[in-house]
């Protein structure tokens, strides 16, 4: 009896998980679609004429909110293909210090325009891995950097503790609270104080995770209030 309760009990429990997932997944696709749709709408209004200016800017909105919405759909489908374990990936032998010196000359000049200083203490270490979802990764905490903690300076630094490459991103943003240090790996989970007014769907830190596991690799954050954070990696070397 005690056992059917129990089922009965997990049973309602991964319902309602994945009521809140559909839930969640629908409010942040609908955000983004209701600028395109608004911002579309208005400038093919028939008894209004738009100067030049404001049509430009009302197509940069609907521009920007496509790339959001193309991001959270690749982000789903990732998190989604993680979940069930058919993400492929491209493993192949790779010099990390080459990867990281491209990610962080790309972070500083095409993406997010911030100054990177890059710190590499052994530059032979080669590790198993798809450079791709690696780069995936990196871009991801650049972004995050670019989103919340803004004007920060920026290091990046790789060293080796015996078989394992350590790799640190460190801002000096503002930081996380001991609670939220583990959570915003959680998929969907945002920190409440710093969500308003920022875009996001908290799926970016889990599909970090879960690329880095599928790496055997290990990924965390620590941080100080009002100083920054710091995000390591361990990744396995071969060599
Ligand atoms: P998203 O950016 O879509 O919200 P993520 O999973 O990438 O989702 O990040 C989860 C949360 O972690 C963010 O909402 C933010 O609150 C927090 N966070 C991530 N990176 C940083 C950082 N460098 N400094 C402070 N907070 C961060």
């Amino acid at each position: 009896m005690v056992a059917k309760v129990e089922v009965l009990e997990t049973g309602q429990k991964l319902n309602a998980m994945q009521e809140d997932f559909v839930a969640t997944v629908f409010h942040n696709l609908r955000t983004p679609l209701g600028f395109i749709k608004g911002y579309t709408t208005t400038l093919l209004r028939e008894n209004t004429e738009w100067d030049e200016e404001t049509v430009r800017e009302f197509l940069e909105i609907i521009d920007d909110e496509a790339d959001e919405l193309q991001i959270l759909i690749d982000n789903l489908l990732d998190s989604s293909r993680l979940q069930s374990g058919t993400l492929r990936m491209r493993f192949q032998d790779i010099r990390l210090d080459i990867l990281l010196r491209d990610i962080a000359k790309r972070a500083v000049i095409i993406d997010f325009g911030m100054p990177v200083s890059v710190s590499i203490s052994d530059d032979s270490m080669i590790v198993n891995a798809d450079a791709a979802r690696l780069t995936q990764v990196f871009e991801n905490l650049f972004s995050n950097i670019n989103k919340y903690a803004p004007d920060s300076s920026v290091t990046l630094t790789l060293t080796r503790e015996d078989d394992q490459a350590h790799i640190v991103l460190e801002d000096t943003g503002p930081g996380l609270r001991m609670g939220d240090l583990e959570k915003i790996f959680n998929r969907f989970y945002r920190v409440p104080e710093t969500m308003f007014g920022v875009r996001g769907s908290g799926l970016g830190l889990y599909i970090c995770r879960q690329i880095i596991d599928a790496h055997h690799g290990e990924i965390f954050a620590e941080s100080t209030l009002g100083e920054g954070t710091a995000f390591h990696i361990y990744l396995p070397v071969i060599n």
